[in-house]
């Protein structure tokens, strides 16, 4: 495989590939928490403003969502009775034919990213320097796009922007190729994506905020997860009675009342219950169910993704054009020659590696050794 022609979702599958094996972290909750770490050690280094100890900190972020992202969407969810398989099942369930209807992009980064940000600001529609309309201008006038729930008038044009981009996604995907190997984004792309339609906001961010948004985003994932898990959990064990679609119904209404909705509750009623419908009429509705936090889910996901690349951006070393950055996110070369991907031969061909054992397929052992390394530095630098 050659580095250039390596598209994001390839490279989720080649960088699970080496963790295939190891049993002990394949538990969803276990990888994700992982993640958190990493995220409020971020967030550590920059308040400390050790900006290349952050950027290689977010490396690892990124690396790891993309790894988790691909693990569970190469193991097989047919028929899941564990909850690494259970999480595989609503990973490759097929999401947003609406806007992507072909078979490409795959079930994965580049199609949840698409999806939510069709080639342009999720909110204002906004496509960006290169996709030839501005950047993002949602900064304009801020309060159209946080009140747009409570005052949705004032964002139509908005809603009707970005609705246009996503009926016309493929076309656009060819038109920008970009940013694409095919129709997945390269590594480099999808950060210059992001850069490309939010560099306004970029400039004007400070990395506080955006780290912020970014662990803000992490916790939804983080509820969207741990729902998925209660409904494992549950499996057939939800007595779909009456009783229980009435509380259900009651909870939302309650949080919509919470949430300023100014319709009398009967209406209410009427709306929560044309959601509910299909859900109740499911043969499996805690399946149906689970496919509607996995969607949301991939959503939380792509926010992610935006919140990583704005970070990536704004913490770049502004001596070095942003590619060059994003090489070292491909973690070629980084620090103490430790990479998850190590050159083969002439021509630019390269093998994934763990990037703590060195192997291409790592073990229990190097993850053990690792966790237990890191325990008796600690206590000899706190001594
Ligand atoms: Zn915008
Ligand atoms: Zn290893």
């Amino acid at each position: 495989m050659r580095f250039e022609a390596i598209s994001i979702d390839q490279f989720a599958e080649g960088v699970s590939g080496i963790y295939r094996d190891v049993e002990l972290a394949s538990d969803p909750s276990y990888k994700w928490m992982q993640i958190i770490n990493d995220v409020t050690i971020v967030s550590e280094e920059i308040r400390r403003k050790r900006d290349d100890e952050a950027v290689d900190r977010l490396m690892k972020v990124l690396t790891r969502v993309v790894e988790f992202v691909g693990f569970y969407l190469s193991l097989d969810g047919d028929q899941p009775r564990t909850w690494p398989e259970y999480l595989a099942h609503h990973f490759r369930r097929p999401t947003h034919r609406d806007v992507l209807p072909g078979e490409q992009p795959r079930e994965g980064i580049s199609r949840w990213v698409l999806s939510k940000y069709p080639l342009s600001c999720s909110k204002c529609g906004a496509r960006g320097e290169r996709l030839l309309v501005g950047p993002c201008e949602c900064l304009l006038r801020p309060w159209i796009f946080e009140e747009r729930r409570e005052k949705p008038k004032a964002f139509d044009d908005f809603r009707v922007r970005v609705k246009d981009n996503r009926d016309h996604l493929e076309e656009r995907i060819a038109a920008n190729a970009s940013y694409f190997v095919g129709s997945e984004f390269s590594l480099v792309g999808l950060i210059r994506f992001f850069f490309d339609v939010y560099r306004n906001a970029y400039y004007v961010a400070d990395p506080w905020r955006t780290a912020m948004h970014l662990i803000e985003e992490v916790g939804e994932v983080t509820a969207q997860l741990s729902r998925l898990n209660l409904l494992f959990v549950l499996g057939n064990g939800l007595r779909a009675t009456d009783k229980i679609w009435d509380s259900i119904a009651l909870d939302a209404i309650g949080r919509l009342e919470i949430h300023g909705a100014q319709l009398p509750e009967d209406k209410l009623r009427v709306l929560v219950d044309a959601e509910i419908a299909p859900l109740r009429a499911h043969e499996h509705p805690v399946d149906a169910i689970g496919a509607l936090t996995a969607e949301k889910l991939k959503e939380e996901l792509a926010d992610v993704f935006s919140w990583i690349a704005a970070l990536l951006v704004q913490l770049h070393d502004k001596r070095k054009p942003l590619e060059a950055d994003a090489v070292t996110f491909l973690l070629i070369k980084p620090k103490n020659n430790q990479a998850y991907m190590r050159k083969i031969g002439a021509g630019g061909r390269f093998v994934f590696q763990c990037k703590w054992c060195g192997k291409e397929s790592c073990s229990d052992a190097c993850l053990v050794s690792n966790a237990v390394g890191a325990e008796v530095f600690e206590k000899i630098v706190k001594m």
